[in-house]
């Protein structure tokens, strides 16, 4: 038995999803190899063959995979597929996009945003927004999975010395072409990587006053910034900061709410944050109910306040 965990990378080094993916792979029970499939990717998969666990590395270089364009990489997987019990991708944008195309031709049924391996064959996954959770049990002879990243630590990015091997690129699948990528450039730790988060809703009325009132906060703490679903559809913040159901799904050790009710699709995705701040002015506001600490504060004199106080 064995598992093939595909890595989140950007060619050079390995992205932190990847860890979390090998720990649940881990816990499938077996052998745990990682796939690298990128161009000139021989960086990520030294950076992979750090990673406590894993036995070995699977490098698939080729120009096709240089854009991540998910037919290509699906191709790539299933390509070694028949080599392993279990597949795992990161549940990513990225994961995301390429796991229902292996299950597919695979003829498997995908086993989605896995939180927890009970047995190589059955596992855990939320539903309902999180509200209650399932336990599904596979007999596929291959599973596909996609791994919701915040169930699992990470597993030790340096101290292990797995085999490095390299597998032949597929070639252009030639159903799709890379035209252009807008890419935004922050300093801010990303979202679903982001030790500290603090997080804007409606209240915050406009995207100058989003802007003004939380990035000072933002900054002070070395946040990432997040946003409710109703303020990035008011166009106060844009659409990758949304947290939720619909968005990403985080758990900083810090997760400070501003002006954010706490409606179930909300909390889906932050409510394993370690420690939960909310300021609402409201305080029968549901966000209170997973809050750590509440404040019941108007946010344009609370979070100014607070600012100053750090
Ligand atoms: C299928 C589906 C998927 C969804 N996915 C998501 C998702 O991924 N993420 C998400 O966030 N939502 C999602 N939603 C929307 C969700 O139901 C809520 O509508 C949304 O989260 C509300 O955002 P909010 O809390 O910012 O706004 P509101 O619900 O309007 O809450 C604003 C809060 O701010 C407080 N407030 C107002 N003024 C102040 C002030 N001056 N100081 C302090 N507090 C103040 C109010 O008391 C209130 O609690 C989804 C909904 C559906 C149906």
């Amino acid at each position: 038995m064995t598992a093939l965990v595909i890595a989140e990378h950007d060619h050079a080094t390995v992205k932190p999803a990847t860890l979390n993916t090998v720990t649940a792979a881990l816990a499938c029970g077996g052998d745990v190899h990682v796939l690298v499939a990128g161009a000139n990717a021989a960086e990520a998969g030294k950076a992979a063959a750090q990673i406590v666990g894993v036995a070995k590395v699977i490098v698939a270089d080729s120009p096709s995979l240089a854009e991540n364009l998910a037919e290509n990489v699906a191709a790539q997987v299933l390509a070694i597929a028949g080599n392993y019990s279990h597949i795992l991708f990161p549940s990513t944008a990225n994961g995301k996009n390429v796991a229902p195309r292996v299950a597919a031709k695979l003829d498997v049924a995908q086993i989605s945003d896995i939180t927890r391996v009970d047995s190589p064959d059955t596992f855990e996954r939320p539903i309902y927004a999180g509200n209650a959770i399932a336990t599904v049990q596979s007999t596929d002879a291959t599973k596909v999975i996609t791994v919701r990243t915040t169930g699992f630590d990470a597993a030790a990015s340096t101290g292990g010395s797995a085999a490095v091997e390299t597998a032949e690129g597929v070639a252009d699948s030639g159903k799709s072409s890379f035209v252009g990528r807008e890419v935004t450039k922050s300093d801010r730790p990303e979202l679903t990587a982001a030790k500290i988060i603090v997080s804007g809703g409606r209240a915050l009325g406009s995207a100058e006053k989003f802007t003004e009132v939380m990035t000072p906060l933002a900054d002070k703490l070395n946040a990432g910034l997040g946003a409710s679903r109703a303020a990035v559809d008011a166009g106060y913040a844009p659409n990758d900061w949304q947290v939720g159901q619909t968005g990403k799904i985080v758990a900083p050790q810090l997760y400070i709410a501003c002006g954010i009710s706490g409606a179930i699709q909300h909390l889906a995705g932050m409510k394993d944050s370690k420690v939960i701040v909310a300021i609402n002015k409201d305080e029968e506001a549901p966000i209170f109910s997973v809050a750590d600490y509440g404040l019941v504060a108007d946010l344009f004199t609370a979070v100014p306040e607070l600012v100053k106080a750090l």
